[in-house]
Parts: C-alpha cells; structure tokens; sequence
C-alpha cells in the first residue's frame, strides 16, 4: 500500500503529511487558517478590474491577484484541492457540497441536449436517480452497460455519445472494470471518460494514470474518514480541467472552507486508516468466505474483489493497490425477515447510510434498480463497512447475528 508517489518520488503516507498547504505561508502555523468570507479586498481599482469575470471562460481569468471573491476558493479550499491534485495527478479539483454533486456537476459541464451518455448499471443509485430525471429531462440520452462489458464498451458507441461513466467497483456488489481497456476505447473516439473512485481512494487506484479525464470522490467517505462532514471532490487533468472549471463557477457548486478544513485534516491520517481498514475488511472477509466454502447453511458468497474467488479478482489484482473496508455477503436462502434479524442482533455495527467513517455499519442491499446486469444471489445482500475496532470483536458480532439470522428462518 505504501506506493510511492511518482511526482514526489516519496512515500504516500509521507505524501498525504505535507501536501496542501505550506505552513510558513501563514506564520509557521502547521494546517492551513480556516478563512471565511465572501468578499475579498482589491488594493486599487485597476488590479479590480484586471481580475474581473465578464466572459463564460472564468478559467482564463488574470490571477494578479490569488483571491478575489468567496466562491472561487479560499486559503482553505486551495490548501486541500493542491493535496488532492497530488494525490491524483491531476491539472485541478474542485469541491463541491457534497459526492453527489461531485458527479452531477461533470455529468453537467460535460453533457449537452441531443448527446448521449453510457453509465455502468452498477452505478451509485443516486446517479442513477440524477441521470434518470434531470440528464434525460434537459434532452440527454442515457444508456446503462454491464460492468463486465470491457473494450466491447465500443459497440455501444454512437456519433453522439460524449461520457463514458464508470464506478469501479461497482456499488454494494463490486464488480471489477476493466479501467485501461474501456478507456482507450473511449479516447480514441474522443469521448470523455469519468469515474466515480469513491471505493478506492487516490491511494488504491489513480485513475489518470490509467487515462481517465476526471476523478471524483466523495469525501465525505475515507478522506473525511469520521462521518462528521458531507464534501466531494473532482479532478481533472489537463484537457478536460477549464470546462470542468467553468462549470463549477456557472453552477455556483463551491464547497466551504470548514468543510474542506475537515478533509484535509482527515487525509492526514488516511493513509494508516486505511491500511487498518483493509487490514480487518480482508480477515472478516475471508472468515465469512471460509463458511460458504466448508457449506454454512446461512453465509454465501462474499462480494470483496481482494478474494480470489470474486469473479473480478485479476482486474482488481492488475489495477489496484489496495482495498478498502466496504463489502458485501450474501445471506444464503435468506427472507428479508431474516435479513432483518442480522440487522437487529448486530452490536457494534450501526444500522446507517454512507462508509468510511472510524465506525462499523450495516445495511441491505437494494438492487431492483439494475436494468442490463440484474442478477439473482440466492439470499439477501448485507453491505458492511469496517470500522476501525478490533477485528475480534467484529467477527464475534457478526458471529451471533448470524445465529439470529438463522434462528429467524
Ligand atoms: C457516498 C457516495 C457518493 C455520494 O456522496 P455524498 O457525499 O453522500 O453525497 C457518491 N458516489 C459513491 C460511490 C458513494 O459511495
């Protein structure tokens, strides 16, 4: 996990210690001041108007001077955009509220009436959600193709298309993306390529490296890392970095400098969470799928892409570097009643939304929104992010859910 960084030559957890901001550009003080404010101050009326926005293209803007209005950023906001546009190599990031809006804002920068957009069924359902109403109400065509489709992506593509979207692994299932093939396939047709990389963090997969034009992250999940704040984050590289730019100040999406004050203080330390996380995610995985192998008459199969036995094992294995601390297992034969009786016997895991944060939870998984890649499990699906506790006492929780699981069928 400790993949050095090519534009530093040095550690990532080195990397993810002193990136952002320099503390003697404000006093010495070791993170960055959190600024508030709208307005910013001009020394004369001519640097006033030197840096003044009048045209569509906010991104040619003379920078005579750094600050010049809240929503363009702050000491704050730049401090955790320049350690996030090391982390990803990237040309720029911009922050916006929330992960959501860290995908609908480069669907909307980059997608116009009459063009057409492929998005992997396995998509985040809020995605969906977005692509569903207000992509197809503004006249964009939307089309969902199966995770596992690979360089065959091309034979979806039309004249119009001009977005490939991808989330690798997919959401509450994890199925692997062949990353590098679909991209090429796009870059040579010219078509834009985006991938929500929420799962992986910066730290497993960098997906510029591989070709892609935009990353995007919800940082409200591992770089926030302690379930206190809702932020998202997109990079880009260099071709696609002024439009996506533009985008965002037409939009007015800007994130606030509290919140990015959080995050950056939660990259800190991302690194070493992390390496717990995926430390205790693979043993608890790879106890639950030591049950389905010997026959547990309750436990089937485990959706994790660091086990060999996941059907996207390879790709993960040539692509990633890590894993993170989300997975699911299958609840074999199970009713939703049953499901339930997990849910309810677990201790330490909390029954709530959104992952990454220092503490365990639970949830089931709903999938009837799967158009071209539905598939029958043979149970209930039970999501689970690990926390940072002990492993032990994780696996004796899950251990006596199970039970209870099995005593309600
Ligand atoms: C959570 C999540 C988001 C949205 O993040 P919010 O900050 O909750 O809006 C987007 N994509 C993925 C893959 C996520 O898991």
């Amino acid at each position: 996990m400790a993949k050095k960084d090519t534009a530093g030559g040095r550690g990532i957890n080195t990397q993810l210690a002193h990136s952002g901001n320099d503390p003697h550009e404000f006093h010495g003080w070791v993170n960055p001041p959190v600024v508030h404010g709208s307005t910013v101050l001009f020394p004369d009326a001519a640097t006033m108007k030197a840096t003044q926005v009048r045209s569509a293209d906010a991104h040619s803007r003379s920078r005579v001077q750094r600050y010049t209005y809240g929503t363009y950023g702050t000491p704050t906001t730049d401090a955790l955009c320049e350690a996030v546009n090391a982390l990803e190599g990237s040309a720029g990031t911009i922050l916006v509220p929330s992960g959501l809006a860290a995908v609908t804002v480069p669907l909307l920068a980059f997608l116009s009436a009459g063009d057409h957009v492929l998005i992997v069924d396995t998509v985040y359902f809020p995605t969906r959600r977005f692509a569903d109403t207000m992509l197809t109400r503004l006249g964009v065509e939307v089309e969902y193709y199966a995770p596992d489709i690979g360089e065959a992506v091309s034979a979806l593509f039309r004249d119009n298309t001009k977005v490939l979207f991808m989330e690798t692994p997919g959401s509450n299932t994890f199925e692997m993306q062949d990353v590098p093939a679909m991209t090429a396939a796009a870059k040579a047709r010219g078509i834009v390529t985006m991938i929500d990389n929420t799962w992986a963090t910066p730290l497993f997969f960098k997906p510029l490296d591989h070709g892609v034009d935009i990353s995007i992250h919800a940082a409200t999940k591992y770089p926030g890392g302690h379930s206190d704040v809702i932020m998202g984050m997109v990079s880009a590289g260099e071709a696609t970095w002024p439009q996506l730019y533009n985008t965002q100040v037409a939009l007015g999406t800007c994130g606030n400098s509290d919140d990015a004050f959080l995050v950056l203080r939660g990259l800190r330390t991302m690194g070493i969470r992390l390496e717990r996380h995926q430390k205790t995610t693979l043993a608890i995985a790879r106890w639950l799928e030591t049950r389905w192998q010997d026959g547990d008459t309750i436990v089937g199969p485990v959706l994790h892409p660091a086990l060999e036995s996941f059907p996207g094992h390879d790709i993960w294995k040539r692509d990633f570097c890590g894993a993170s601390g989300i997975f699911s297992f299958v609840l074999k034969d199970a009713t939703e009643a049953q499901a339930h009786a997990f849910m309810d016997a677990l201790e330490l895991f909390g029954l709530g939304y959104s992952w990454g944060g220092y503490e365990s939870l639970v949830t089931h998984v709903y999938l009837k929104d799967r158009t071209v890649s539905a598939r029958d499990y043979g149970g209930q699906i039970m999501r689970l992010q690990i926390g940072l506790e002990d492993e032990d006492d994780l696996r004796a929780d899950i251990a006596q859910a199970l039970e209870a699981a099995r005593a309600a069928g």
